[in-house]
């Protein structure tokens, strides 16, 4: 594999090194370091960008098996598109009634509820006690869904990342940590433009 880099040179103190989502190497580099440690500094790291590259591809690869212009995709199940179909509306009573369902089931409650358009997150819980989702929850696979739930309702008890509150979360959701991991893969729709 053949890597092209490009090198940025400011007036920074550190080197720094990413691999952007199109898969091109970019190295922050201080004005006055050589050349020749740069270089270094990147060859030290072949291996790690490669398994970087890798893992842009494969999550490429995941993100094209989806085709939104023919299908609707609700809870993991891909439905032929129907013309006056609404993404929001269809999230806003699936998301609302499995919310409740776990909500019951966890004995943890929400106030009130919203349905939410954001590019980073899946969804909120506020101190108020409202559950926000992101509308594009309604695509995912019904585990993620209710995970991203579990999660966002054990911030009621813990409102922070912390090692009690992912024992809290453990609790009603056993394998949380593979499911975090298959949610990552689905980051390119968080991403995606609007979906209508
Ligand atoms: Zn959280």
């Amino acid at each position: 594999m053949k890597l092209s880099v490009t090198i940025i040179r400011s007036k920074r103190k550190s080197i720094s090194l990413r691999v952007n989502e199109a898969g091109k190497i970019e190295v922050r580099a201080p004005l006055k370091m050589k050349t020749e440690d740069i270089e270094r500094f990147i060859k030290d790291k072949t291996s790690w960008i490669k398994k970087q590259i890798n893992e842009n591809e494969r999550k490429n690869l995941f993100s094209k098996q989806f085709d939104f212009e023919r299908y609707n995709y609700i809870l993991g199940q891909a439905f032929d598109k129907e013309p006056n179909f609404s993404y929001k509306n269809r999230a806003e009573k699936v998301l609302l009634q499995l919310a409740q369902i776990i909500s019951k089931a966890i004995n943890i409650e929400f106030k009130s509820y919203r349905i939410i358009t954001s590019k980073r997150v899946w969804g909120t819980f506020s101190n108020k006690k409202e559950l926000s989702l992101n509308y594009k929850c309604v695509i995912l696979p019904e585990n993620l869904t209710r995970y991203i739930i579990i999660h966002e309702l054990c911030h009621s008890k813990e409102m922070n990342h912390s090692p009690k509150f992912w024992n809290l979360v453990r609790k009603f959701c056993p394998d949380y940590k593979i499911l975090k991991k298959q949610l990552n893969d689905y980051s390119f729709l968080l991403k995606q433009k609007d979906l209508k």
